[in-house]
């Protein structure tokens, strides 16, 4: 389902007014950086969550930053514009929000400066990134992880996600449902478009952010929630690739696939090739957060609509 609405070139537009030139120079030379959001919603509240938007629109910021873009936004700015245009669409449902900041100048010549910068946004219904949501069958990747000195993984920047697609194409057309990605020294970087994670003797290990790899909003989360609640130790260290293959468990997150856990890599069973225990405590435990069911982390739940049963008691 599409969009009704995008915010553009400064206000909300109806989507089909969101159209950028040929000559646009984001389009020409990959200069721009995206997020990727999820609202949820709560049946029970009646109401949409935003997960983390503040965070979210941050990093935006920061890679804006690193592109040498100049914005007058603060990441409350933008988390205000977000929820004008989800209540525009008046969304009751799952929601994926795509914010952009891209090099908008029409015309030739690769650079960074002297260019006008411009910030859009729109939101659609969700659904799943991948299909399986358990176990699934990953492969490592023949192709490697961009390097910081050559385009920053810590920035979300829409050219480097040229090397994402590489990864995710050769996976899917081999026959896997993701890839893990190493990095040039051939340490374990992330997927495709999400963070690894594996256990090794009950303890949780994941690349450190110095590993290009994108400093993902949704494995602070995890790692927040396994020491936080779980009271399961997580350690931020370099990871070989032999390592993968004698886990006990391992899985992805990232806001796209929320928490996916990973049944076989390389044709070796992880665990018992189902998910295991610790990740089947952090997927229900992460489920019931994101929809703002864990009263310890609601400031991670930003609501989208005015409290409807606060309005109509406050009206008696
Ligand atoms: N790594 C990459 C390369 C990604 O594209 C994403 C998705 N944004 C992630 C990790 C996960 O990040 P987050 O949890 O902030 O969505």
């Amino acid at each position: 389902m599409a969009p009704q609405f995008a915010f553009f070139e400064g206000r909300i537009v109806p989507i089909e007014q969101a159209k950028i030139s040929v000559m646009t120079h984001a389009l020409n030379y990959g200069t721009a950086a995206f997020g990727g959001i999820r609202a949820y919603w709560n049946d029970d509240e009646h109401q949409l969550f935003v997960f983390r938007p503040l965070d979210h629109f941050d990093r935006l910021l920061r890679s804006a930053r690193i592109l040498m873009m100049d914005f007058a936004y603060t990441p409350e700015s933008l988390r205000d514009l977000l929820l004008d245009l989800l209540r525009r669409e008046d969304y009751r449902q799952d929601v994926y929000i795509r914010p952009l900041v891209y090099k908008a100048t029409e015309g030739i010549g690769v650079r960074l400066h002297d260019l006008k910068d411009e910030f859009t946004m729109f939101a659609l219904p969700h659904s799943d990134y991948l299909t399986k949501q358990e176990g699934i069958r990953v492969a490592v990747s023949s192709w490697r992880r961009v390097d910081d000195n050559s385009i920053p993984a810590r920035g979300k920047i829409s050219g480097a996600y040229v090397n994402s697609a590489l990864v995710k194409t050769e996976a899917v057309l081999n026959g896997y449902e993701e890839a893990i990605v190493l990095s040039q020294d051939g340490h374990v970087a992330e997927g495709s478009a999400e963070n690894f994670f594996m256990v090794r003797n009950g303890i949780v290990i994941t690349p450190p952010i110095n590993a290009d790899i994108l400093e993902g909003i949704t494995r602070r989360t995890v790692m927040t929630l396994l020491t936080e609640v779980m009271g399961v130790q997580v350690v931020e260290r370099t990871i070989d690739r032999t390592e993968l293959y004698i886990a006990e468990e391992a899985f992805f997150c990232g806001t796209g696939v929320q928490i996916v856990s990973i049944g076989e890599i390389d044709h070796r069973t992880v665990g018992t090739g189902t998910t295991g225990p610790i990740v089947r405590q952090l997927r229900a435990l992460f489920f019931d957060v994101v929809r703002g069911k864990i009263p310890q982390y609601r400031q991670w739940n930003q609501p989208v609509y005015v409290d409807e049963h606060a309005v109509i008691s406050s009206a008696r």
